[in-house]
């Protein structure tokens, strides 16, 4: 083809060529977000490339001394390394080595910071599948972000416009924040505009006019702050919540010890978000943020009297989380220092500060940011293709647990609008347009942290809430049941804790639990109450005469399947037992996910976190060793849900889930899969594999034979090595993700039954996430949908994910696809 011109295929159709660039500051995920468009565009049959440093180097383009690519040249070394999807294509022929692409396509030119020789002067390039080989598991952006000043300016818009069309790009897919995709909209909003001005200049010819008369823009969001208006959550957010509960965590520890006061600074100009879920998540005492600021003018008196409250009732440590934008209700700046000041000047605490600054940033994304990057990059590109003229630019977000498009100006507009409702003190209009997430989460932190009476229900409506854990523990449970007491005790109820299960009950295992008592346990993993399986029909007599006993009033039972057959039972057995009718409750937690209806379980999060750490470990040894297989076994009892999710995060090539199972077709498929992916690799240079298998997949193909199999198969291919994770995904420290989770559902649980007992009802549900929602599906719902056999839902929302893993692969050819 002509300079620029997209290599036109067999069936006589020019290919899209679709460019993905990061934008702003940077994010976790990123990186992720990449991997999965420009893997995706192959897949789908694009070409795919990257704009290095951001809008900057769209405005640069490629320099014309730069190599041999002249600026409106077809880059050099194309087709890249792999060409399109692996297994589906012969080898290239091309030389794998000495090109830009192929050293890219080891990731080492930028990860190690060498490849600014060979890409000077080239921002513009066509990379190739494996040339984002490990991109997953790296934190920051790979291709590099700036900020550009040019950009902002209409001529260097037109300068990108005109960079796009010399090589030939249709689509562009922009990773940023919400400035980064105001510019990608002014961008297309003008491109007509641009396009004919190029013209015009001589700039572009006319054949070049008509076959780029669109642009395609598609917006992700990317972002540590999670301040863009329509999507629950930005790329980023939630690695840079990890990192500040990491630190808080530990400051936490020596505070108690020298039983000091620490203020914490974290990031958020505009959106208090991460100081709100950090707050949550740690069990800070008092937090700033800038759409809630203190209600009083004197907020040092306020905070001192709540926090000398807490003092009063025997706390040794003090958290003040401040966000950066914190401000007070004139919108006078509050800054960490003056709040330590007061702390010590009129509390006469021995007070620190610590702004936790950049590495909120840093480090390796969480497992939940490279899957919402690998979904919503997947998505990116869907949208890509199906927009049309007429269609505005669409940015992908996600809503409770879909991922949604939505147009891009809209959600822009609505996140300045934020910022511009503070400006005119409008908290309540600013507080509006965040998501319902993050007003739950407000009134829960205020109403587990304050000591007061102003929310206590009426003397006849208090009630004595049992609090029982079943089943296995799962990271976020003892969040919950220290939500629970702070919750219940706030609106004058009694908390009854109910120690090691319905075992514990029968003993008498029972005991009032204090504000106090709790402080510690949001952030400790395991089960502070202790639980095991036994199940109430082991003796339904005995539990109701002990209900009875102790005048519980209404029952929070926290766990997975086992908690949710104990309900059954329970309210089964009501017309037996009159003790029994009261409202009960559940609450998902459990690692496996498999608790039918709901799509979160608490606990599910941190144990595919402990399974992505396990799985990075695991690969960087199995990159060391070059040609290695491992096969990670994994708990989750019937469900994939485990495997499915930890394969999608950490980029592993093959998962076996209990659903799918295992047999000698798919076997062969895959082993044969396996060697021409080994094949594929540069002489030397071939990486470590993973594949995940739940230990249910199949009794027959245990993972210790399936590893045999690979080791024999790969012959001098690949060896073959199994590592089984066993009880680690039970352990560890909650994640923030589990924990903010387990507070926000704990509070409503208690709303519930509260709701119950006012209306004199006794139901007995279990909280489930559903799509967008939040709300309570009864008991017989919950069974209806069970598949008692296995132990799971019948219906799980993930196993769609199953396409997605074969794609990112190169399992699977989707150029046929429409
Ligand atoms: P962060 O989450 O870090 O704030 P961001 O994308 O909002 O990310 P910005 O620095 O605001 O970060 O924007 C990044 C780049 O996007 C700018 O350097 C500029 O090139 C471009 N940009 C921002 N705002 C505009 C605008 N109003 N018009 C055109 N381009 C813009």
């Amino acid at each position: 083809g002509s300079p620029g011109e997209p290599v036109t295929p067999s069936n006589g159709k020019r290919k899209t060529r679709l460019a993905c660039l990061t934008s702003g500051g940077d994010s976790a995920g990123m990186n992720a977000a990449v991997r999965a468009v420009v893997k995706m565009a192959i897949a789908r049959g694009c070409e795919a490339y990257v704009v290095r440093e951001g809008w900057e180097g769209l405005v640069r383009g490629n320099e014309e001394s730069a190599g041999q690519h002249g600026v409106g040249e077809t880059p050099l070394h194309s087709p890249p390394l792999a060409g399109g999807v692996p297994g589906s294509h012969t080898p290239s022929n091309q030389p794998k080595r000495g090109g830009f692409v192929a050293t890219y396509g080891e990731g080492e030119l930028l990860k190690e910071g060498e490849g600014e020789q060979t890409l000077r002067g080239r921002y513009i390039i066509r990379v190739g599948w494996d040339d984002v080989r490990g991109f997953a598991s790296i934190g920051g952006t790979l291709i590099g972000t700036a900020r550009c000043a040019a950009f902002r300016e209409i001529e260097g818009r037109r300068t990108a416009a005109l960079n796009l069309i010399r090589h030939g790009i249709d689509a562009l897919v922009v990773c940023g924040g919400d400035g980064s995709l105001t510019g990608a909209d002014k961008l297309r909003a003008e491109w007509p505009e641009h396009i004919s001005a190029l013209l015009e200049r001589g700039d572009i010819t006319q054949e070049q006019y008509n076959t780029y008369k669109n642009l395609k823009i598609v917006g992700l969001v990317g972002s540590i702050d999670n301040d863009m208006a329509g999507t629950d959550m930005t790329i980023g957010a939630t690695t840079a919540l990890h990192r500040i509960c990491e630190a808080v965590d530990s400051i936490s520890s020596t505070a108690s010890s020298h039983s000091r006061a620490f203020v914490i600074e974290v990031m958020g100009r505009h959106c208090g978000w991460l100081a709100l879920m950090a707050a949550i998540a740690t069990g800070a005492d008092y937090m700033f943020i800038p759409e809630r600021p203190p209600t009083a003018a004197d907020w040092q008196s306020s905070m001192c009297s709540v926090l000398q409250r807490h003092r009063d009732e025997g706390k040794r440590k003090t958290i003040v989380i401040i966000a950066e934008g914190a401000h007070d209700c004139n919108l006078n700046h509050i800054t960490a220092a003056e709040v330590k000041d007061v702390l010590t000047e009129r509390l006469g605490l021995d007070t620190r500060v610590t702004t936790l600054g950049h590495t909120q940033r840093g480090g390796n994304p969480v497992a939940y940011d490279r899957i919402l990057a690998t979904l919503q990059g997947a998505e990116a590109v869907e949208a890509v293709l199906s927009s049309t003229p007429e269609t505005p630019s669409p940015v992908i977000g996600i809503q409770e647990n879909k991922i949604t498009r939505q147009p891009l100006m809209e959600a822009v507009a609505k996140t300045q609008e934020v910022a511009k409702r503070i400006e005119a003190r409008d908290y309540e209009g600013a507080l509006a347009l965040r998501d319902p997430e993050f007003e739950d989460c407000l009134h829960a932190f205020r109403a587990t942290t304050r000591l007061n009476t102003e929310y206590r229900v009426p003397e006849g409506e208090r009630m004595r809430i049992g609090i029982v854990h079943t089943g296995a523990p799962a990271g976020g449970m003892n969040a919950a049941t220290r939500t629970a007491v702070r919750y219940c005790l706030c609106h004058g109820h009694t908390p009854v804790a109910i120690y090691n299960g319905f075992v514990g009950l029968l003993e008498g295992n029972v005991a009032e639990l204090t504000w106090l008592r709790v402080d510690q346990w949001g952030t400790r993993g395991g089960s502070e109450l202790g639980t095991n399986r036994t199940l109430p029909d082991s003796d339904m007599e005995g539990i109701a005469a002990k209900l009875a006993e102790y005048k519980i009033d209404s029952l929070m039972i926290v766990g997975g399947f086992e908690a949710m057959v104990a309900l059954n039972q329970l309210s089964g057995a009501r017309d037996r037992y009159k003790a029994l009718n009261m409202p009960l409750v559940h609450l998902p937690a459990t690692i496996s996910n498999n608790v039918p209806v709901t799509e979160w379980s608490i606990g599910s999060d941190t144990s595919i976190n402990v399974l992505v750490d396990a799985c990075d470990s695991i690969k960087q040894s199995a990159t060391a060793s070059r040609n290695r297989v491992f096969v990670v076994e994994t708990q989750g009892a019937g469900c994939g849900y485990i495997a499915m999710l930890g394969a999608l995060a950490s980029g592993a090539n093959i998962v076996y889930t209990p659903e799918k199972g295992i047999n000698l077709k798919t076997l062969v498929e895959d082993v044969d899969f396996l060697k021409r992916r080994y094949q594929q690799d540069v002489a030397g240079k071939s990486e470590g594999r993973l594949v995940i298998r739940s230990e249910k997949a199949s009794k027959t193909y245990t993972t210790e034979v399936l590893t045999n199999i690979l080791a024999e198969e790969g012959k001098d291919l690949f060896d073959s090595r199994l590592v089984s994770l066993g009880h680690t995904l039970q352990g560890g420290v909650p994640s923030p993700r589990d924990r903010t989770r387990a507070v926000r559902l704990t509070v409503k649980c208690i709303d519930w039954l509260e709701q119950q007992n006012k209306a004199k009802q006794a139901g007995a549900a279990t909280i489930v996430i559903q799509g967008a929602s939040i709300r309570f599906a009864d008991i017989g719902e919950m069974m209806q949908a069970s598949d008692l056999k296995h132990r799971r839902g019948r219906e799980q929302w993930w196993q769609g994910m199953q396409k997605l893993v074969d794609i990112l692969a190169g399992k699977v050819n989707l150029q046929d696809e429409p």
